[in-house]
């Protein structure tokens, strides 16, 4: 079968990841070109499982132009899914500057050398090429906060608020500005929270999960009741498939789960299960390990996604919900703990 060489850009990492190894069985036609750099973020561990001659991976930084032309002519690439970034808030808040480079420079460097590679003027393709697409996987968090009500649209002005969300709403704007400047084939997904195997350990949910299994103490900031509206992984890389094979060019769309959930809500919830069925030795709860910890300076009280655009002009629907999709994030976390020591 003849291949289409498409080009996924932090395919080593959580998202990525996941991505890669959906949209390899889905497309046998595809052949994944995954060029990742393995900041500490990124592992090869994340792509065991993907087991396909159409998967090429390239260690490399997307700020590096040299070496993503030469990516882009070896391969001819017909497509690009841009999942690489700097994406812990926490991390932005002390170390700005890689969220500047990665988020906004390494992504003015792809989708430039994309034009350049596609296009032969503004608003007119290679001959060959016109159907060849950017498609840029981005964050809720470019929309600000909200407060007890309201949803993020993809109508709802820009207002980031850490400098991590500034870098993607600033990538945003970059890749938005390639369509109507060039007339260059673009859609951007916006996506909230995402949880599911495969996920950094820094992040919330692995965090949760080993310390309590570590029977060391659970670190909640504030009082808990920051909302986020969380998304099981592989729907959010359905819905990136989706619009990238069929999303309107120059549209971006909102993906989320309806998953409101407080941080609590969440740390409760993993606990109760453990409980459950992971008792611990001295049948106390995992809940006395939760302890609240000075709040994250600027921490955004609420996200929630309106999908109705995705849902109703392309047709994607969530298959999890929080506590389905909870549940199988909690047991590949146990078997990873297992396979490392952590757990018994
Ligand atoms: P991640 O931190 O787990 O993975 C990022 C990957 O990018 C890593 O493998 C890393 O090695 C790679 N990378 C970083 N800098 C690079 C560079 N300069 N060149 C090449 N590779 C580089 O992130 P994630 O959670 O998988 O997020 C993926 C994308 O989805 C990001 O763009 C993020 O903004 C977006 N997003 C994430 C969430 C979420 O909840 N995790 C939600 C919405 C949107």
């Amino acid at each position: 079968m003849t291949q289409k060489h498409i080009l996924v850009t932090g395919g080593a990492g959580f998202i990525g990841a996941n991505f890669v190894k959906y949209f390899i069985e889905e497309n046998e036609n595809v052949t994944v070109i995954n060029l990742d750099k393995l900041t500490y973020a990124g592992s090869l561990e994340n792509l065991k499982d993907v087991h396909s001659e159409r998967h090429i991976f390239v260690e490399g930084d997307i700020c590096d132009r040299q070496l993503v032309e030469n990516l882009f002519v070896k391969y001819d690439i017909r497509g690009v899914i841009h999942f690489a970034a700097e994406s812990h808030v926490d991390n932005s808040i002390t170390g700005p500057e890689a969220f500047m480079q990665t988020n906004v420079i390494g992504t003015f460097t792809l989708i430039d050398v994309a034009r350049n590679y596609w296009m032969d003027a503004p608003n007119s393709y290679k001959s060959g090429y016109d159907t060849c697409r950017f498609h840029h996987v981005s964050t809720d968090e470019v929309y600000g906060t909200l407060g007890e009500t309201g949803l993020f649209e993809e109508t709802t002005p820009y207002a980031p608020n850490s400098p991590y969300s500034a870098s993607k709403a600033s990538s945003d704007f970059v890749v938005r500005s390639y369509f109507h400047t060039y007339g260059m084939d673009v859609v951007t997904t916006n996506c909230s929270n995402n949880y599911g195997p495969k996920q950094h350990d820094e992040k919330l949910i692995p965090t949760i999960l080993r310390k309590a299994l570590q029977g060391e103490q659970i670190p909640i900031y504030g009082d808990g009741l920051n909302i986020r509206d969380w998304l099981y992984v592989l729907d959010h890389c359905k819905g990136i498939a989706l619009a990238y094979e069929t999303g309107k060019s120059g549209e971006t769309y909102n993906i989320g789960g309806r998953n409101e959930k407080t941080n609590l809500y969440i740390v409760n919830s993993i606990c109760s299960y453990l409980d459950e069925k992971y008792t611990r030795k001295d049948n106390s709860s995992y809940k006395e390990l939760i302890t609240f910890v000075k709040d994250r300076p600027g921490h955004d009280f609420r996200y929630a996604i309106d999908a109705s655009k995705i849902e109703d002009e392309l047709g994607w629907k969530a298959d999890e919900n929080f506590e389905s999709g909870i549940v199988k994030t909690i047991e590949w976390y146990i078997e990873k703990y297992k396979d490392t020591g952590i757990l018994q």
